[in-house]
């Protein structure tokens, strides 16, 4: 958004906007406006006398982190417990299990990123491998070209469930959940339920 046409188009869209809709806006998709349009949005909010934690709302979605920050959150996720064993003695990683399932007529496949210790997530791959390994080839050809990948990926993804830091799995979960890691960042209850399983 460079010129200022472009900012009176937004504003006035915004202007025609109900207040629920804008509230909407405000609270749910503000993610990813510009700082033009982020601007626009609180002059309309304050102009209408609404809730100003509406103004809060949209900077939170379009906060941007630093690599302290971020790196900060890796830190918390590695350093909680377990999810599946509950342990706290070794610090937690990320894994990318991948299943194949086959039914003769259909093959069903998934990927899932799993936080825990390393040797939990060990398991989540052995587990997932030989799953695939009993159930994956039936589907011809799909189930067998898929049951190939998935052993691949299990086997690639173990590599990395010892590393010393926090592997790529890790940070990209914590990349996904970042608003949820920044808002409970000093509750560790409520870190601990994000990095269950879905
Ligand atoms: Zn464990």
């Amino acid at each position: 958004m460079s010129t200022g046409i472009d900012k009176e188009l937004v504003r006035e869209h915004y202007q025609q906007m109900s207040n629920e809709h804008l509230i909407k806006i405000a609270t749910e998709d503000a993610a990813g406006m510009t700082p033009e349009a982020q601007h626009i949005i609180k002059e309309e909010i304050v102009r209408r006398k609404l809730n100003e934690s509406l103004i809060e709302n949209v900077q939170f979605q379009n906060k941007i982190y630093t690599d302290e920050e971020i790196a900060h959150y890796y830190e918390l996720a590695r350093n909680l417990d377990c999810p599946v064993c509950g342990k706290s003695s070794s610090k937690l990683n990320g894994s990318l299990t991948s299943t194949v399932l086959s039914f003769i007529i259909f093959t069903m496949s998934s990927k899932t990123i799993k936080i825990a210790c390393p040797a939990c997530l060990d398991k989540a791959n052995d587990s997932a491998l030989s799953l695939t390994r009993i159930m994956g080839w039936w589907g011809i050809p799909s189930g067998i070209i898929k049951t190939v990948q998935a052993i691949e990926l299990n086997k690639k993804s173990k590599k990395t469930n010892h590393l010393e830091t926090a592997n790529e799995h890790l940070k990209n979960f914590v990349l996904l959940k970042i608003k949820e890691f920044d808002v409970h960042q000093n509750d560790k209850q409520k870190l601990q339920q994000i990095i269950l399983s879905e």
